[in-house]
């Protein structure tokens, strides 16, 4: 079976490892700058120089690579060449990601986490994410987790209890 990234592809992904400026961090800047918000990039000074630091509100935010911290989404899909080396590489990924949060947490900063896909891709909601995350950034909710909806499948052999209820399709129990 062929690689399931082409080289096109796979080098966009290269280009957003220790990127300081991938596409979807820029987006998010320039936006939040229109809103009025005023910020610190790439603090090294914080666990995982977070990629927008808003020192007066005490919040970060994070832009994720959906590829690179391994989301489980539509844009993300292991590639199907050296499969352990990558599954690997974004387990360490994932598994920093966690610290880097606690410890900020830990320090009493509030963390917002925005994922590549509500950015980019079919199941994007730029002006939405925009929204949620400034009205986010003026509360003093701890933190947010911003990504596409997750598409549930609707032949779900385990669904929630409550799906069943209140559509007056419920059989009688004797
Ligand atoms: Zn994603």
């Amino acid at each position: 079976m062929a690689d399931i990234v082409d080289s096109a592809t796979r080098s966009r992904m290269m280009s957003g490892i220790r990127g300081r400026d991938t596409k979807p961090e820029k987006l998010v800047r320039s936006l939040l700058h229109r809103r009025g918000f005023r910020f610190r990039v790439n603090r090294k000074d914080l666990p995982g120089k977070p990629d927008i630091v808003f020192p007066g509100l005490r919040a970060v935010v994070f832009v994720h690579g959906c590829f690179w911290h391994g989301h489980d989404c539509p844009l993300f899909r292991l590639p199907g060449t050296r499969t352990e080396f990558w599954a690997a590489k974004i387990g360490r990924n994932r598994a920093n990601d966690e610290k880097v949060v606690s410890a900020l947490r830990m320090s009493g900063w509030r963390v917002a986490t925005v994922w590549e896909c509500v950015l980019r891709g079919r199941m994007k909601d730029v002006p939405g994410s925009i929204d949620a995350l400034e009205v986010w950034l003026r509360s003093d909710t701890p933190a947010l987790e911003l990504r596409s909806p997750v598409i549930v499948p609707v032949t779900s052999a385990a669904g929630p209890p409550e799906a069943a209820s209140g559509t007056g399709l419920a059989k009688p129990c004797n």
